[in-house]
């Protein structure tokens, strides 16, 4: 086994030196000499087999936690890799903001102290119809925040058949307990009726809650009451109705065959006092927790003091400005919003893109064929939506190619299914395809 300082004095190794501080060198050499202590198979033949070694040792420390993945696992908005990808104009605006100083608490107009909460604010009121709105870290957050400002220490009725868990430890009992508010559950899990929510109506109540059931349906002998039936009942009882509406879908895509999940507007014009939506799922904007209703509601939110540690950064804000900007014209966000675009993309654009890419695999002497897929929308909305897509599925053994893709400098994540590895371009943006086609040409051929 040669010695550290010996393969520390290699030109070669010095050479590495240049680019990457010398401690880091060091420990990759260290590492190098270890592993081949206790790999015999892996000890290198020659110098250049120790020089490759160590270069790669180097590399794997060098590489950032964080890397951008291709997302070809059919799955659109898919939570484990970032949700959704931004327009264009909300990652120039996301450079824009973070290069320098900007407005983010100033009022330019007065020359004075202002408020991070006025800048999406009457964006979000022109789109849903909404008197006033609130932004916040994320859709979690923005239910604490509305759950602890309208109903802390007092009840809020919720149907049984609304008790969810949305993924990643979130469950909707478990917030409301955080949020120090009541559970008061009513119904059953398939019918709730809106005399139910009449009944529970007491002294005790802070508020009446609703929330979508984004990631599954119910059906056979079901009965919900909808916002509308629960509207006449909390003005009634002079009680505010908080909607988690989960994703935020701003324009109905019925145009596009997808049916099921409400838009923004409706829940407001159907009575909901607070609506709750997440910025990175059907919205297709950044990470954030989207508060819009009442002002009276909106303005006791703002003023509570959680919603200082829940608070939205620049970043996000401007991120979000330049999406719901897109909105004013719905064609130009469906086209131009990422997760709206790749929703509504056509199969046949689809496998025109699954063509092109396979030809380039292809080229590459990698064996594969185009295949009908479907995919999902993800995220916790439309569950039950099937999207017509198409695959590039590669031959050779799929745990094998798999495991080549994923942990290549440029990992590729796809899916197996019938024991293959299926690439699925419908939740790759189209202006991807040719860096997403050259990426599993190296990995797979590398
Ligand atoms: C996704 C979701 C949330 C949580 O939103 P995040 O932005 O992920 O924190 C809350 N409620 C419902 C109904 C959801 O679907």
């Amino acid at each position: 086994m040669p010695a550290v300082g010996a393969l520390l004095a290699m030109p070669d190794v010095q050479g590495l030196a240049d680019h990457a501080p010398r401690s880091m060198v060091t420990d990759a050499v260290r590492a190098a000499v270890e592993r081949a202590r206790r790999d015999p198979a892996a000890v290198p033949s020659d110098n250049s087999g120790w020089f490759a070694m160590i270069r790669d040792e180097l590399a794997r420390r060098e590489q950032a936690s964080l890397r951008p993945v291709f997302n070809a696992t059919g799955v659109v908005l898919h939570t484990n890799l970032g949700r959704a990808p931004l327009a264009r104009v909300a990652v120039e605006a996301i450079a824009r903001t973070a290069a320098g100083a900007s407005n983010l608490e100033y009022d330019l107009a007065r020359g004075e102290r202002g408020s991070r909460y006025v800048h999406c604010a009457s964006l979000l009121c022109e789109l849903t119809g909404a008197e006033d709105a609130l932004v916040v870290n994320n859709g979690a957050a923005a239910l604490v925040l509305a759950l602890n400002t309208l109903a802390e220490g007092r009840e809020s009725i919720v149907s049984r058949g609304e008790l969810i868990e949305i993924g990643g430890s979130f469950r909707v009992p478990d917030i409301m307990a955080k949020s120090g508010s009541i559970l008061r559950e009513v119904g059953t899990t398939n019918r709730t009726h809106a005399d139910d929510y009449r009944r529970a109506i007491g002294e005790r109540t802070g508020a009446i809650v609703k929330v979508h059931r984004s990631n599954f349906e119910v059906r056979g002998f079901v009965a919900e009451a909808t916002l509308r039936d629960l509207s006449p009942i909390a003005r009634e009882a002079s009680l505010p109705l908080l909607m988690d509406l989960g994703s935020g879908l701003l324009v109905s895509l019925e145009a596009y065959g997808l049916r099921g999940e409400p838009t923004v507007r409706d829940a407001v014009h159907d009575g909901a006092t607070l609506v709750v939506m997440s910025g990175d799922k059907l919205l297709g904007g950044p990470q954030a927790g989207i508060l819009v209703g009442t002002r009276e509601a909106i303005d006791r939110c703002r003023r509570n003091p959680l919603t200082r540690a829940l608070r939205v950064d620049k970043l996000t804000l401007a991120a979000l400005e330049a999406t719901l900007s897109l909105y004013r014209d719905p064609e130009r966000a469906v086209r131009e919003i990422p997760v709206l675009a790749l929703m509504t993309a056509s199969r046949e654009s689809i496998r025109a893109r699954a063509e092109a890419a396979a030809g380039i695999l292809r080229g590459a002497g990698i064996d594969c064929e185009v295949i009908a897929s479907e995919a999902a929308v993800g995220g916790g909305a439309f569950p039950t939506a099937r999207l017509a897509s198409a695959a590039v599925a590669i031959i050779g053994k799929a745990v094998d190619v798999e495991q080549k893709l994923r942990l290549s400098p440029e990992p590729v994540i796809g899916r197996i299914a019938d024991d293959r590895l299926l690439l699925d371009l419908r939740s790759i943006a189209a202006d991807q395809d040719e860096l997403f086609a050259a990426a599993v040409a190296r990995a797979l051929t590398g």
